[in-house]
């Protein structure tokens, strides 16, 4: 049993407690894993605003981290101690019909189709002040020492920088994969992005790549417009400065709806927005924000009926294991600059604080 610190939510809507907890060894199938860094997502905070009845508290939260293997469990082959990994918040298992079929990311192994947040036996390694603490997603990248299931973590260059790379366990590949897997992006089209944090960033990367001509940036927020437009966002506009609704001013400055919008949001009336600000006929509308759950959209049905693509996507589409060590060599390569996502670097003790940045939009 190692004891080290983790940031563990103890009760929806309080802050994070940073605490000694007990990191059980990892068994059969499982790899214990020392966490160098990890970044914060957004859906990190859903979980503490308590959007997900599914989450079971207390957890440790952190989905987004890079460590190094200090132990595995018996029958694990693919990686050894001393490795660097990335754990991966969508899994693959390679054997489930969704992992054998080449067009999809997800895994029927995963801990979306087994809720509880304990580990696949149904158990936690995490235990505080005698308590069980659950898992968040197999990975609870908030602790310095993690365990998850071998499927679940991806073996990534020895050269890697994790203090860097650790954004490629979520907000990168997500934001980056939504442009350029998800949509399909087009050499010269024109992208609408909804939402300019970590993964909205990421979108316009993407569609930068994939050579889209122009890319709109929306936010309320206009603090974010400096750096959207460093990453290649072509125009940055603000909803609150236009009497009209948002996507009847996108269709107006496009003429007929941009090829490509992305919701990098989370909310049902941004997502709706989005859906009818791509072209009535073949544009496509990518869902990425989470909403919180038991939202509900309504929508005209002839926004679809015409032509439009409406499509969500979870972790940009990638399959995790196969992609992010891939992901992570083109990061080495430079073919993308994902350090420009980086605004602050802080230690776990104020954990806190980085919540209240990402709050402030800062
Ligand atoms: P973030 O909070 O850093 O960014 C959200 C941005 O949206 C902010 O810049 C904010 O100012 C802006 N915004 C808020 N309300 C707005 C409005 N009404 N109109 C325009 N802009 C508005 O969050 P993030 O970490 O970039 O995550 C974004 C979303 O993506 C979250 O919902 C997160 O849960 C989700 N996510 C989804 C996946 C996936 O697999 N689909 C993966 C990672 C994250
Ligand atoms: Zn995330
Ligand atoms: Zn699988």
């Amino acid at each position: 049993v190692i004891r080290c610190r983790a940031a563990v939510a103890w009760a929806v809507g309080k802050p994070l407690s940073v605490e000694e907890v007990e990191v059980a060894p990892p068994k059969a199938g499982e790899v214990r894993i020392k966490i160098v860094a990890t970044g914060i997502c957004r859906t990190d905070d859903h979980i503490l605003e308590g959007c997900f009845p599914n989450v079971v508290f207390p957890v440790i939260p952190g989905h987004e981290g890079a460590g190094i293997v200090e132990s595995v469990g018996e029958g694990v082959t693919s990686v050894k101690p001393g490795d660097k990994v990335i754990p991966l918040c969508l899994p693959q298992c390679g054997e489930c019909s969704f992992c054998l079929n080449p067009e999809s990311n997800y895994c029927l192994k995963s801990h979306v189709s087994e809720p509880q947040n304990l580990l696949p036996d149904k158990t936690s390694r995490f235990t505080c002040k005698g308590k069980q603490i659950h898992h968040f997603l197999w990975v609870s990248t908030f602790a310095e020492y993690t365990v998850i299931p071998e499927y679940a973590v991806a073996k990534i260059d020895a050269a890697a920088p994790l203090d860097k790379v650790c954004l490629l366990g979520c907000g990168f590949p997500t934001g980056y994969g939504a442009a350029i897997n998800t949509a399909e992006v087009k050499p010269g089209s024109t992208c609408a992005v909804f939402g300019i944090g970590g993964v909205g960033l990421s979108v316009v990367m993407g569609c930068k790549a994939a050579g889209a001509s122009r890319i709109i940036a929306v936010d309320i927020n206009k603090d974010k417009f400096a750096k959207a437009k460093e990453l290649g966002a072509t125009e940055c506009i603000s909803p609150g400065d236009f009497k009209k609704p948002i996507q009847e001013v996108l269709t107006e400055i496009t003429g007929h709806g941009v090829d490509y919008s992305f919701e990098v949001i989370g909310h049902a009336d941004t997502m709706t927005a989005a859906l009818a600000s791509c072209n009535m006929n073949t544009g496509v509308c990518v869902m990425v924000g989470v909403p919180a759950s038991g939202s509900v959209i309504s929508i005209d049905p002839m926004l679809l009926l015409s032509g439009r693509t409406w499509k969500g996507t979870l972790l940009g589409d990638w399959k995790m294991r196969d992609c992010i060590p891939k992901l992570v060599s083109s990061y080495l390569e430079k073919k993308f600059n994902s350090d420009l996502l980086i605004t602050h670097t802080l230690p776990i003790a104020k954990v806190n604080e980085g919540f209240e940045l990402l709050r402030t939009g800062k």
